[in-house]
């Protein structure tokens, strides 16, 4: 592994290769109703036990139709969803049918009810029928036997809603996370207390739990932990016993308070990279006991730009999902945006359409790393590469939209 003693700044991507190829998923599963199932990981395949649609019906309200060289048909019925049409129909026959009902026996084409013209028992039809028009065919869109979501997969609603269409109630999903997540800093203050001088208000935890929580982890945190080797040290171990990683924020630069490297490194081990990105410089990784150990920065943007560029891929590989990275997309630069070359750039930018109907980007205003507004007012990140100097207005440059991790 690399550490502080590597000379210049390690590229974002090249940190998170050597995390990645670090961690091992959690294997170990568990039973979870479907109520209840978003946004967990399947920890296996589900295969199919039906097809969907169960049977040929119909994709409109009108007439079921069995083809005949007469003009007029006899209507001999009517199927609603729910309650077929159980005769068979011979040439010439029709009968009145309602969205999603059963296609009966001897029908080929439905004609949706526009078309139709109805006199007394008979109909006629305005156009000329085409066999298998307005058909829904049973399993055209699942098969009985076939893999509809794999293993890693993080369900979404849709997914839930695949589920509970093929008949399942339950799944085997991996267990959730257990991570603890720790905040250092003597100045840091509770809100809700008052502010003493010299005292700021421990604003990160409140970042950075609700997007753990996203992951539907157990969340356990400790806010606002002494400047001391020895309390971090001992929240560590605590923590550690108990979590399947351990993230701290703050004390973890080669300033003089940074107590945070010094306590991992008498229970744990660690890496510790100058990345070459801005917000966001120092990163710590490594192990606490049987433990993982992610060490964020302090300041509040930059703890939140690594947590989503760096933590979340981890987090979500170690809870054995089959992580992609995110889309990233061109936009054009409305403003200008201020870079000096040397780090990539996630400045925070509100991308739009303009009035020609392409995608373009402003920056939040100013982009200080302890500015969150700069981040609460954003919709995406805008990705300044590593040796690229300012941008011009009309100039392209590469956004990620906020995902469901930070909108
Ligand atoms: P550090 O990495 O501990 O030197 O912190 C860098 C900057 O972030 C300092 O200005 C800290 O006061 C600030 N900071 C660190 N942790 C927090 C926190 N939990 N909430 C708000 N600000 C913080
Ligand atoms: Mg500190």
């Amino acid at each position: 592994m690399n550490n502080c003693d590597q000379p210049g700044l390690t590229p974002v991507e090249a940190a998170l290769d050597q995390i990645l190829s670090a961690v091992a998923p959690i294997s170990d599963s568990t039973l979870t109703g479907l109520h209840n199932a978003c946004g967990r990981v399947l920890s296996s395949d589900v295969v199919s036990p039906v097809a969907v649609p169960p049977q040929d019906n119909s994709a409109m309200d009108g007439y079921a139709v069995s083809v005949a060289t007469s003009e007029q048909y006899r209507v001999i019925g009517i199927a609603y969803a729910g309650h077929p049409f159980n005769g068979t129909l011979s040439p010439g026959d029709a009968v009145r049918i309602m969205t999603g009902a059963p296609v009966p026996a001897g029908a080929t084409v439905v004609v949706m009810q526009e078309n139709a013209v109805v006199d007394g028992d008979s109909v006629s039809f305005k156009q000329a029928l085409i066999q298998g028009d307005n058909i829904r065919r049973a399993g055209e869109d699942i098969m009985p036997g076939s893999v509809v979501l794999a293993s890693g997969r993080r369900l979404t609603p849709a997914d839930c809603g695949l589920l509970a269409s093929i008949g399942i109630s339950e799944v085997s999903v991996v267990r959730p996370l257990r991570i603890a997540l720790l905040t250092t800093g003597d100045e840091l203050v509770t809100p809700g207390q008052p502010l003493a001088n010299g005292q700021i208000y421990e604003s990160n935890s409140y970042v950075l739990t609700p997007v753990l929580q996203r992951l539907k982890a157990e969340v356990q945190s400790i806010s606002a932990l002494e400047d001391s080797v020895d309390a971090i040290e001992v929240a560590l171990r605590d923590a550690a016993a108990w979590a399947d990683i351990v993230i701290t924020c703050g004390g973890v630069s080669v300033g003089e308070a940074d107590y945070t490297r010094t306590a991992v490194e008498r229970c744990g081990q660690l890496a510790l990279w100058k990345l070459a990105m801005k917000p966001g410089k120092p990163l710590a990784f490594g192990s606490v006991g049987d433990a993982l150990f992610l060490g964020l920065p302090g300041n509040p943007v930059s703890s939140l730009v690594t947590l989503h560029q760096i933590g979340l891929p981890l987090l979500r590989t170690l809870s054995g999902e089959r992580y992609e990275t995110p889309v990233r997309m061109p936009a054009i630069a409305a403003e200008v945006f201020r870079k000096r070359p040397g780090r990539t750039d996630f400045q925070r930018g509100i991308a739009s359409l303009n009035p020609d109907g392409k995608l373009q980007v402003r920056p939040t205003g100013q982009q200080g790393s302890g500015m969150l507004t700069s981040v609460s007012q954003a919709n995406c990140f805008v990705i300044l590469e590593q040796e690229r100097g300012r941008v011009e207005t009309g100039e392209y440059v590469t956004i990620e939209l906020f995902d469901q991790w930070l909108s």
